[in-house]
């Protein structure tokens, strides 16, 4: 069964042509400058890719995942703005799922126009994959909750408008069903302190900070769902960050080979071209076979996905699967480029090191391995 019928190759058409004229000539200056322009987000929602799935009365457009699902890949493929494009189905979820119908008209409603660039935060200092280890505190005070903690890997984190903070809000316990909540800090808080913009080995065009919360203030009415569910609330939606991220991954394991088949078509070494050395031949037929298994395990995720079903097990296959099979492509095909695919000139050099961290970010390989041993009745020690 196909996925795309002929509306979603028109979409295709107009995210190509967007991505053309608004994305490509201004990749080296965003890469400079450590972020994308406010303006994009702008841009973007004006061509409603913010929140395609969000209700209209929020400005959403109300359509089927299909539509994600062309926007990452044609965004993938050029590897620029992910947390812009992917905001609408990794963060606004929560919100929409969860949130009261006041934060929905709040937040959701300026985030499709553009007008609100948005982050979330889990990771601290001392803890990332191990989400127990969560230490920001949110104690309540009244009609407040005073937040105090450090978070840090913040994607969006400077220039956010607001950022959904996972927070201990119940100190005397450890327990996932209770002790973990979800709360929006809006910027210029008193308190909500945004520290440096750190520096990456790539994804540089990715802004992403420290935070600091020192007696921030915040008003219950912007607690997502119940205290204490949060986690719960995390790992319902965590699934759907993961497929758009594999979907991300795998779309630049397609960009990475195809560099790396015209290169070596045109490069020429001891009189012929040096994809035509059995050698070479024999490796980008190994890389095209792997990055076809990943598309298809991608397609029929999203197929699963669609038709809603429950794709924990499978999505963390594709995770782990994608992460590590993009990497091993990236250093295939950064292999064929010889010298030049060190040099700037050449986009393998940047696709090479943003995709390293494919393999760690939204669950770690090790964690999606954890979590499909568990899954075959096995618990790792
Ligand atoms: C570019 C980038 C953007 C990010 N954006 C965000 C963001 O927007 N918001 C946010 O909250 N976080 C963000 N993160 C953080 C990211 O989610 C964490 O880096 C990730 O969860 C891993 O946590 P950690 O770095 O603390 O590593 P750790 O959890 O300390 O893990 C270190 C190593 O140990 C392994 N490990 C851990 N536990 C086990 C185990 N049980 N068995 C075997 N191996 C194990 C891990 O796989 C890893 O290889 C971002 C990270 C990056 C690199």
């Amino acid at each position: 069964m196909g996925i795309y019928k002929e509306e979603h190759d028109i979409f295709r058409g107009t995210v190509k042509k967007f991505i053309e004229k608004e994305v490509l000539p201004n990749i080296d200056e965003w890469e400079e400058k450590g972020e994308v322009p406010r303006s994009l987000w702008k841009k973007c929602g004006e061509m409603g890719f913010l929140g395609m799935c969000l209700d209209e009365k929020y400005g959403g457009l109300e359509v089927g995942f299909e539509y994600t699902a062309v926007l990452v890949e044609e965004f993938g493929k050029v590897n620029a703005c992910m947390p812009v494009v992917g905001t609408g189905d990794i963060l606004a979820p929560y919100i929409r799922d969860f949130g009261t119908e006041e934060l929905k008209m709040r937040y959701l409603s300026r985030f499709t126009k553009g007008d609100l660039i948005p982050a979330i935060a889990m990771t601290e200092p001392n803890t990332g994959s191990d989400l127990k280890g969560v230490r920001t505190s949110a104690i309540s005070d009244g009609d407040d909750y005073i937040i105090n903690g450090q978070k840090t890997f913040i994607t969006n984190g400077n220039t956010c408008d607001m950022m959904i903070v996972v927070c201990k809000t119940n100190p005397d316990s450890n327990s996932l069903s209770n002790a973990f909540s979800l709360i929006i800090v809006d910027d210029g808080t008193t308190g909500f302190i945004k520290g440096r913009k750190l520096n990456k080995m790539g994804m540089h065009m990715q802004d992403t900070a420290e935070i600091f919360f020192e007696d921030c203030h915040v008003p219950k009415a912007n607690l997502i769902g119940e205290e204490g569910k949060g986690f719960g609330y995390l790992m319902s939606e965590l699934q759907k960050e993961r497929l758009v991220m594999v979907m991300w991954g795998q779309a630049m394991a397609e960009a990475m080979l195809q560099m790396g088949i015209d290169y070596a078509k045109s490069r020429e070494a001891f009189g012929q071209p040096i994809a035509t050395f059995q050698h070479n031949a024999f490796k980008i037929a190994d890389m095209a076979t792997q990055v076809q298994l990943g598309r298809s395990l991608i397609n029929e995720l999203i197929i699963d996905f669609i038709a809603g079903k429950d794709i924990v097990v499978k999505v963390s296959m594709a995770k782990l699967y994608v992460g590590e099979m993009a990497n091993n492509i990236a250093a295939k095909s950064f292999q064929l480029h010889g010298g030049y695919g060190f040099m700037e000139e050449y986009p393998i050099a940047r696709y090479y090191r943003d995709i390293r961290a494919m393999s760690v970010y939204a669950g770690s390989s090790e964690i999606m391995r954890l979590v499909i041993a568990r899954s075959l009745g096995i618990e790792p020690t």
